[in-house]
């Protein structure tokens, strides 16, 4: 058995019943990595040694029949951005090559104290900013269906990662599609999470706004049982859900209140235990569902064999009784350019912490000889000047642009608006339908180069992920089908606030149809 090919639900089956342990589990990632790595390209930092020693006590938990439940021993990876203490953590970028986190992210925590064993750091582009891990300061990450092309973007190192089997999950992030696009690409399963379902605390940010945080793994019932770790409220994270009841309604008049009182805090602690389980609905009925198609996600640029896999996955769905409509998203148009200018604009904010100062690299020089000419601004200039990579600087001009006094009310504010209308189209369709459905990305994976040089192209390659971080919504990707060149396809599933338990109800039925998350790549 190659134990580092099974999904989380088989491994810890396999733990309990003492078929093997987390020790062997883990050498068998560790071997994987070391056999496919150098091809691929995921892993920025593999921690051997750390990774066996908490597997080994994982497994000293087990005989003591102190078992912390099914992520206990289960080896998993995270993207770059997710800070762990005393470990570099470099967000793919010069400008924090040598930083080391005096502090871990909530999340880290959360799964170190469910007795997950941390394999190492996996690669994105820099910043998590791009669709391809081309981005990155060390290399791309080249997709285990055909090393010609990309993994994705920018969570492609936990896509690779996961669909080359050198871990069962990853963590990665999604603010306009990083962990969805991925998942497509790489064919494994991704979900990008309402957004404050999941704290961000201790995770680099791009577009605060949009940022979330989510895992991609082999199948459906995994992602369930990680999001049953990670979710919850956390007071270190502002924007985190006071999660008070299933239905997001709930959710917003709790976030309307003005302050959160030790009182209030207490309560938002405590509704944790309202959470779902997401396993539960898993298994339930899809057959009264009603699902949208909004025709703006089937428009002209979706490539022919992209088309073709999601038509048949609408025919499969029909098949199992699901009533299926198509709808309309008038706002979707606008998404691609609002999603950019806010990004943008909250990212050239969050940038501007790596100034040679607080964090990281710095152009000044050890010998105090040597920095005799430096004066304040040049420490900035030549630090962030040598430091970031290109769409980092892309990203700190249009940003700082589009903020700026003579043009904030045409571009940000006009973008914020804009970003209302498309809350609210949703909220409307969400009164009709359960969920709503569409491809994830326009084409395949594309080839190393293709699009590197042309920003603009990268960015409209985004049109059907983007749309929904403005929303705040919640959506999964998850194996579809294969081109006819055997390139994955991923099926979006799109849902209301706090609608996952639906989402990954229809997506595990789905899955079961065809078992395409079951194929793997050759490697
Ligand atoms: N490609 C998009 C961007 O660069 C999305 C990135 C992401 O979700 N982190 O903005």
């Amino acid at each position: 058995m190659e134990l580092n090919k099974l999904t989380i639900k088989e491994a810890s089956e396999g733990l309990k019943k003492g078929e093997f342990t987390s020790v062997d589990l883990t050498k068998a990632c560790l071997e994987r990595i070391k056999e496919v790595d150098k091809k691929i390209n995921a892993f920025l930092l593999v921690d051997g040694e750390g990774a066996l020693k908490a597997a080994a006590e994982s497994d000293k938990r087990r005989k003591e029949k102190k078992s912390l439940g099914q992520l206990d021993g289960i080896p998993y990876a995270l993207k770059d951005v997710f800070c762990v203490e005393g470990m570099k953590t470099t967000a793919a970028s010069k400008i924090l090559e040598d930083f080391i986190p005096p502090y871990s992210a909530t999340v880290y925590e959360k799964l170190r104290d469910a007795g997950a064993v941390l394999l190492g750091k996996v690669n994105t582009d820099e910043f998590t900013m791009g669709s391809s891990t081309e981005n990155s300061a060390f290399g791309v990450t080249k997709n285990p269906w055909d090393l010609t092309r990309v993994s994705g973007g920018s969570s492609g190192g936990s896509a690779a990662a996961v669909a080359a089997d050198e871990c069962l999950f990853a963590l990665g992030t999604d603010t306009g599609g990083s962990i969805r696009q991925p998942a497509s690409f790489c064919s494994t399963v991704g979900l990008k999470v309402t957004y404050g379902l999941v704290s961000r605390y201790g995770v680099m940010s791009y577009a605060s706004s949009f940022d979330t945080i989510g895992p991609l793994a082999k199948s459906t019932e995994d992602i369930a049982i990680i999001l049953n770790t990670i979710a919850g409220y956390d007071e270190k994270d502002g924007t985190s859900v006071p999660y008070s009841s299933r239905e997001s309604r709930g959710w917003r008049d709790e976030s309307r209140s003005k302050e959160l009182g030790s009182s209030r805090l207490a309560r938002a602690r405590s509704n944790n235990n309202l959470l779902p389980d997401y396993t539960k609905s898993l298994n339930k009925d899809i057959k009264e569902m009603k699902i949208g198609l909004p025709k703006e996600f089937f428009g002209k640029g979706i490539e022919s064999e992209v088309r073709r896999v999601i038509e048949k996955a609408i025919e499969d769905l029909k098949k199992m009784g699901v009533k299926i409509e198509e709808t309309s998203l008038p706002s979707t148009k606008y998404a691609i350019a609002i999603y950019y200018i806010i990004a943008k604009s909250e990212a050239s904010s969050n940038l501007s912490r790596y100034d040679g100062i607080k964090y990281g690299m710095s152009a000044i020089s050890k010998q105090p000889s040597a920095n005799s000419k430096l004066d304040l601004r040049s420490v900035y200039t030549k630090t962030r000047g040598d430091g970031f990579g290109p769409e980092a600087k892309r990203s700190i001009m249009l940003g700082t642009y589009t903020l700026s006094a003579g043009y904030y009310d045409a571009y940000y504010k006009k973008a914020s608006q804009v970003r209302t209308l498309i809350k609210e189209e949703y909220e409307e369709l969400f009164k009709k339908f359960d969920l709503l459905i569409s491809p994830v990305s326009p084409t395949p994976s594309f080839k190393i180069g293709e699009k590197i040089d042309d920003p603009l192209t990268m960015y409209l390659s985004d049109v059907l992920t983007v749309p929904i971080n403005p929303a705040g919504i919640p959506a999964v990707s998850v194996p579809a089908g294969f081109t006819k060149d055997g390139l994955p396809v991923g099926l979006q599933i799109m849902g209301p606030m706090l609608g996952e338990p639906k989402i990954l109800q229809l997506a595990r039925s789905y899955e079961e149809i065809n078992k395409w998350y079951k194929r793997k790549p050759n490697l």
